[in-house]
């Protein structure tokens, strides 16, 4: 296959995760009479501008389904994070009653309620149309589309130029990488900024998140990677900051090449230094990544094997895109666990792709009082720790898979 980025023939594979169903195709009790599409789950890197992306295949736009239900309000501690990221931005660089922020992949309005709030005209893109409703319902203008060149000079011509725009782990699920790169070139005022936020590659190397690949991330991605492919669409990153959201992300700060004056940070450097010493512009740092995935698989169906076999009750709590590419990967059914836990209620009631384990509201945990909660978005961990803190009263413990199955 030919690199997404750079058209380099791309030979070296990184993780090979079998095959798996899209990771948000929540089934309906109706759907389960039903046969579900697997599709390949491979990871390829490409060994010339070291894009990390998932190898194409055949009715790859079978993927998507438009009742994706995903609403980022549902986290406390990510409102908390994009709330913290508004009031910085507005300080560094001066927003105002004249300004414009855009937010590319706007959800439910979680992040541009806080811009709106300080009386900052704003604009939210937002291709699922669920989520854009309840953005529209916190008073925010939403255009319903997916981004790229084409909707970027739309924008423009319609006087939505940017001085801030937005993007918050969208990234790594575009499939045409350059063509939505670009748009925020087009987008951005000539001293606007850009900032992006995705997931860093080196922690899902050094932690082992595998879990965090599945078909809707094209790209998994690295400073070194996200430079390369920015600078050939006219963008130029000015600063990086690391932040500790979904395990370790980084969030990259960018300008228009041709137009922008913001100066080069020493913290850009040294990231850039610190991946490159770390391996990422070599061949050797993506190798063995497959050995530490399978010895995590094989960790978790001896602990739920053994615990069977214990009498113990184990439930898993949240339904996340990643906790369906480990319970796949591993081959783990309802018969090991039983439930899983999740808040949403749009994904109550329904089951588990590929796994097909029925997903329930908070009330089974008080009813069965479960001995282990596998808590499948380990990212936040300890707030489903703390909101689920009663359970300490029967002694529950708290089981996570990734980076090694620990329980506490
Ligand atoms: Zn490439």
């Amino acid at each position: 296959m030919k690199c997404r980025h750079c058209d380099h023939e791309v030979k070296h594979a990184f993780a090979d995760l079998g095959s798996s169903p899209p990771s948000n195709a929540y089934l309906t009790k109706a759907a389960l009479n039903k046969p579900e599409k697997w599709f390949p789950l491979k990871v390829m890197v490409c060994d010339q501008c070291w894009l990390v992306q998932t190898e194409d295949f055949a009715d790859a736009h079978e993927l998507f389904d438009a009742d994706y239900a995903y609403f980022s309000s549902f986290s406390s501690s990510w409102l908390n994070h994009v709330d913290v990221y508004v009031q910085a931005m507005i300080t560094r660089f001066q927003l105002n009653a004249s300004s414009k922020v855009v937010e590319v992949a706007a959800n439910d309005g979680y992040l541009l309620q806080y811009v709106k709030a300080k009386n900052i005209p704003c604009l939210g893109v937002e291709p699922t149309h669920s989520t854009a409703v309840a953005a529209r319902d916190k008073g925010i203008e939403i255009v319903e589309s997916f981004f790229g060149v084409a909707l970027a000079k739309e924008l423009v011509a319609t006087g939505h130029q940017a001085d801030l725009t937005a993007a918050n782990n969208v990234l790594a699920h575009v499939p045409d990488i350059n063509d939505f790169v670009s748009g925020f070139t087009h987008l951005l005022k000539p001293n606007g900024v850009s900032t992006f936020e995705f997931p860093h590659l080196v922690n899902l190397v050094q932690q082992n998140q595998f879990d965090t690949i599945y078909h809707e991330h094209f790209s998994y991605l690295s400073l070194t990677s996200v430079k390369a492919v920015f600078e050939k669409n006219g963008l130029e990153v000015f600063d990086v900051e690391e932040i500790p959201t979904h395990g370790g992300s980084l969030r990259v700060y960018a300008q228009r090449a041709d137009t922008g004056s913001h100066l080069k940070t020493a913290r850009l450097q040294d990231l850039l230094a610190k991946e490159s010493s770390a391996g990422v512009d070599s061949i050797a740092f993506y190798e063995n990544f497959q050995e530490k995935v399978n010895h995590i698989k094989d960790e978790l169906i001896i602990f739920l094997t053994e615990a069977k076999r214990a009498g113990k009750k184990v439930i898993a709590y949240g339904a996340a895109a990643k906790g369906n590419t480990l319970l796949n990967f591993a081959g783990i059914r309802p018969d090991l666990l039983p439930c899983v836990v999740d808040k949403n209620p749009a994904k109550q009631n329904k089951f588990m792709p590929g796994s097909r384990i029925p997903i329930t509201s908070e009330e089974v945990i008080h009813t069965q009082k479960p001995d282990y909660i596998l808590i499948l978005p380990w990212n936040i961990k300890s707030e489903v720790i703390a909101q689920l803190s009663y359970t300490k009263a029967w002694s529950a413990k708290f089981v996570t898979a990734i980076p090694k199955l620990t329980t506490q």
